[in-house]
């Protein structure tokens, strides 16, 4: 039970956290200084007032000084941020598996979330994944294996964005896509590459025709649905696994 809320709290604190790397890398503001400020008014906000998900229901929502809504992606990320650190540990309890699927899990969030307001993946954030990927998997004993898959993923990507630019002379994949593809094929491998493929491409149809229809959207962000189907392969609550090693 200790450790249950030891995880809690790591997933709201990382979850917190998540919001600064979301909203500063790609403005280029420093992680560490400045200290949490509003967006709207510069005001510092005091460390009562930022307490994962708390802070945001006593404030209604609202910052302290200028009453500017606050947005619900804060409290959203953290909530987030907690089930990716609840849910492997229910699993796995503390081993190097619950540090893997934590990882790749909250890695892709910010990236998800970064692309689907920029249309970028950072390199700030994909070199650090892609390294922490590896050296995981050599402690886990399976480093070959993440470097084949780290591979074809990354070959995979490549060959569809080759693929788009010939066939449908427009961009199918973002120059950072590949590399998002090796950082997945690191962590989940075998069949389960395939099947975490398959979901996220279903969920980006689904809603892709849905958002073009109604928005008329051009570019479509890749890594939210990226993200959606490696976190539902982590949550469900039995992992498909059809390939172990
Ligand atoms: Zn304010």
């Amino acid at each position: 039970m200790v450790e249950l809320l030891i995880f809690l709290f790591l997933g709201l604190s990382f979850g917190s956290f998540a919001n600064v790397l979301i909203y500063r890398i790609p403005k280029e503001i420093s992680i560490i200084i400045p200290s949490s400020f509003c967006p709207n008014c510069k005001n510092k906000i005091k460390f009562y007032d930022n307490i994962p998900v708390l802070s945001y229901l006593f404030l209604k929502g609202r910052c302290r000084y200028c009453g500017e809504k606050i947005s619900l992606r804060y409290p959203l990320v953290e909530i987030l941020s907690a089930i990716i650190f609840v849910v492997p540990y229910l699993y796995f309890g503390i081993s190097l598996k619950t540090l893997e699927a934590i990882s790749i899990m909250y890695f892709l969030m910010i990236m998800a979330f970064i692309d689907f307001d920029t249309h970028y993946v950072y390199d700030i954030l994909l070199f650090p994944s892609l390294y922490f990927g590896f050296l995981i998997a050599f402690f886990s004993k399976h480093l070959l294996s993440s470097i084949i898959f780290s591979f074809l993923g990354f070959l995979f990507g490549i060959l569809i964005r080759w693929g788009g630019n010939k066939i449908f002379k427009k961009e199918a994949l973002g120059e950072g896509d590949p590399y998002v593809f090796a950082l997945m094929g690191i962590y989940i491998r075998g069949f389960d590459f395939l099947f975490v493929f398959f979901l996220s491409f279903l969920i980006g149809s689904i809603f892709g025709i849905i958002i073009l229809l109604f928005k008329k959207e051009k570019y479509l962000p890749l890594l939210p649905f990226l993200f959606s189907g490696v976190f539902i392969y982590n949550i469900i609550p039995f992992r498909w696994s059809f390939f172990i090693y």
